[in-house]
C-alpha cells in the first residue's frame, strides 16, 4: 500500500455544526462540533441511537444538507452540493415499479453522460458483482426484500463513487438476509473487487458495526457528537463468537450507556417539554424485561450484552427498552449494566391494577408529554383533545417521523396505565375508559 496516499484524506469534517430551524424561535442542534476524516481503504461506521443525529450528518458529507457551521472538504475542495465520487444507499430503496432490474441500476449512471455501450457494460458488472445475474430483467415487485436491496446497492455502485455512504442499510431487512448481505459485501471488500474506496456506513446496531468497520465512531446525542473512537483490530472475516469480538461489542455497550459527565464539560442543553423523542417500546416488553430482569439469575441486575444473548435481542432492540425504564426511573443503565431500582423490583411483584397505577405515576412524574395530555384533559370540560395539537408541537422540537413515534409511543404508553383513552378515527384524546 502507498503509505503517502493513503493518509491523504478524501473527506474531511471540521467543526461540523447542523442546526434545524423549526416553526417557533427555537433552534434544534443536531449536530455540534463534529470532525471526521476518512481516507482511502477504510470502513468508517458512525454507531448511535435513533435520533442522534446520524442520518444528518451523513446528508452533511453527502452535500445534500448544507451545515450551519464548519467545514466539509471533499478531495480537498470544499463541498458544495452532491458531489461527484459520493453515492448512497438507504435504508430502503425507492425502485421504480415500472422499471426493471438493469433499468434501476443503469438509472444510477443518468447524470454520468457515459456512451451507452459504456452503461451497458458498467450496469452489467455491478448485477453480476452484487448477485443478481439472472434477475436483469426482473421488476421490483418479483423481487425480496433482500435482492431489492441490492439493487440498490448495484444502482449505488455503478458509478464507481470513491465514497459509498450507507445509511442503516440492512435493517430493514430480516436477520438472515441483512447477514448475508453483511458478509457478501465485505468479502466483495477483501478481495478488493467493490469499485469503492472507502466506505462510511451509519447503523444503531453494534454488533454490526464491529463486525464490518476498521474504525467506529460512537456518536452521543442531544447534540450529536463524536463521543469515542475505536479502532476495530480484527481481519476480516470476523467471527461474532470469538472472544475479542465479543469484549468489543461489551466495550461498546459500556460507551453507550455511559451516563453523562456530572461537571465540567457536559454541555446543558435546553430541554423543551416536548422535546424528548419515545421509541416505540411496547408496556409488554417493558413489564416482562423486569419480570426477567427481578428473578434469577439475574436477582435486579445483568450486563447488557449477556442479557441481549439469552433474550436474543439485539444491541438495537434491547438499549430502547432500558432506556425506557431508566426513563421511567424504574431501572438505571449504566456502564453497559442495567439494574431494577425499587419500583422496578415492586413493579415486577406487583399485580395487574398495581403495575397500571405505577406505571401512571411514572408517566405523570418523567414523561412531560404524558403529564401535559392528562393535564389538558382534566381542565377540558368535556374532557376531550384532538391529537393534533400535540402532533404539532412535537413537531417544532423533531422530524415528523420522530414526532410520529414519539406520539404513538405516548398513546400505546397512556392506555396501558389507563391515565388516558384514545379514539383512532377522531385522532382523539380523552377521559373516558376505553370500551
Ligand atoms: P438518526 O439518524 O441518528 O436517527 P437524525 O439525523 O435523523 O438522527 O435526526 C436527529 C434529530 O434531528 C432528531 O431529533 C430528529 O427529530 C431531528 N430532525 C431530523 N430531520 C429534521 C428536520 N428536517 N427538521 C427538524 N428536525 C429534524
Ligand atoms: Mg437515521
Amino acid at each position: 500500500m502507498d503509505t503517502m496516499l493513503a493518509a491523504e484524506p478524501l473527506l474531511e469534517v471540521q467543526a461540523c455544526r447542523k442546526a434545524y430551524r423549526t416553526d417557533t424561535a427555537t433552534e434544534l442542534l443536531v449536530l455540534d462540533r463534529v470532525d471526521l476524516r476518512i481516507t482511502p481503504g477504510e470502513i468508517v461506521g458512525l454507531l448511535g441511537r435513533s435520533g442522534s443525529g446520524k442520518s444528518t450528518l451523513l446528508r452533511v458529507v453527502a452535500g445534500l444538507l448544507s451545515p450551519s457551521g464548519g467545514e466539509v472538504r471533499w478531495r480537498g475542495a470544499p463541498l458544495v452540493g452532491p458531489a461527484e465520487g459520493i453515492a448512497m444507499v438507504f435504508q430502503s430503496f425507492a425502485l421504480f415499479p415500472w422499471l426493471t432490474v438493469r433499468e434501476n441500476v443503469e438509472l444510477g449512471l443518468e447524470a454520468q453522460g457515459l456512451p451507452p455501450a459504456e452503461r451497458a457494460e458498467r450496469t452489467e458488472s455491478a448485477i453480476d458483482l452484487i448477485g443478481l445475474g439472472g434477475y436483469e430483467g426482473a421488476y421490483p415487485k418479483e423481487l425480496s426484500g433482500g435482492m431489492r436491496q441490492r439493487v440498490g446497492l448495484a444502482r449505488a455502485l455503478v458509478v464507481h463513487p470513491d465514497l459509498l455512504l450507507m445509511d442503516e442499510p440492512f435493517s430493514a431487512l430480516d436477520v438472515l438476509t441483512a447477514e448475508t448481505l453483511r458478509t457478501d459485501l465485505i468479502d466483495l471488500w477483501s478481495e478488493k473487487r467493490l469499485p469503492v474506496k472507502s466506505m462510511l456506513m451509519v447503523t444503531h446496531n453494534i454488533e454490526e458495526a464491529v463486525l464490518m468497520c476498521d474504525r467506529i465512531l460512537v456518536f452521543s446525542a442531544n447534540p450529536g457528537r463524536i463521543a469515542t473512537e475505536l479502532k476495530v483490530p480484527f481481519p476480516h472475516p470476523r467471527n461474532r463468537l470469538d472472544k475479542p469480538f465479543r469484549q468489543m461489542v461489551d466495550d461498546i455497550y459500556a460507551v453507550m450507556t455511559r451516563r453523562a459527565q456530572p461537571t465540567g464539560r457536559h454541555v446543558a442543553t435546553p430541554a423543551p417539554a416536548f422535546g424528548m423523542a419515545l421509541h416505540p417500546v411496547s408496556t409488554n416488553l417493558l413489564a416482562g424485561l423486569m419480570e426477567t430482569l427481578a428473578q434469577p439469575p439475574y436477582d435486579g441486575r445483568a450486563d447488557l450484552p449477556a442479557l441481549a444473548t439469552a433474550l436474543q435481542l439485539e444491541a438495537d432492540e434491547l438499549l430502547p427498552l432500558g432506556e425506557a425504564l431508566a426513563l421511567l426511573r424504574l431501572a438505571e443503565v449504566e456502564e453497559g449494566d442495567i439494574r431494577l431500582t425499587d419500583a422496578g423490583r415492586r413493579f415486577a411483584a406487583a399485580d395487574t391494577d398495581t403495575r397500571k397505577a405505577m406505571f401512571a405515576a411514572a408517566l405523570k412524574a418523567h414523561v412531560p408529554l404524558a403529564a401535559a395530555i392528562r393535564q389538558v384533559l382534566e381542565e377540558r370540560w368535556n374532557h376531550r383533545a384532538s391529537a393534533e395539537r400535540f402532533r404539532d408541537e412535537l413537531e417544532d422540537h423533531m422530524s415528523p417521523e420522530y414526532a410520529h413515534d414519539t406520539l404513538h409511543t405516548v398513546i400505546s404508553w397512556g392506555r396501558y396505565a389507563e391515565l388516558y383513552a384514545y379514539d383512532e378515527e377522531a385522532d382523539q384524546f380523552s377521559l373516558e375508559e376505553p370500551a
